[in-house]
């Protein structure tokens, strides 16, 4: 992968890094505010306790795509991004456009999906 190319998706990560990051702390922010109302009873508390579960399961999947997406910029600095992890072969452009973030190709991660 060349130069520009590169840094294009250093970018491309950097700024969905930002956003996410952005969202991660209003989320937090919403589960610890969830968390302390603890005066409501009944019907309001379960309806509470099901938005604390949506919001905990958002919260999570924010954390583990901040992490891949740190993994890729490591990778970018390292200068192994846009080779799979799984088998070394160069993961096509098309693909990193649509997902910056991945560190597999298509058939790794098939195979990692369905073991
Ligand atoms: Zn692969």
């Amino acid at each position: 992968m060349n130069a520009d190319t590169l840094l294009h998706f250093k970018s491309k990560l950097e700024s969905e890094r930002a956003a996410l990051l952005h969202d991660h702390e209003r989320h937090e922010q919403d589960l610890r505010e969830s968390h302390t109302s603890e005066d409501i009873a009944g019907a309001d508390r379960a309806s509470e306790l099901d938005e604390v579960a949506v919001e905990s399961r958002i919260v999570e999947s924010e954390e583990l795509l901040l992490e891949k997406i740190n993994h890729a910029l490591e990778r970018i600095d390292i200068g192994t991004y846009g080779i799979c992890e799984g088998c070394n072969q160069e993961i096509p452009t098309a693909r990193l456009e649509a997902k910056p973030s991945v560190s597999l190709c298509v058939v790794c991660q098939e195979a990692k999906e369905s073991a």
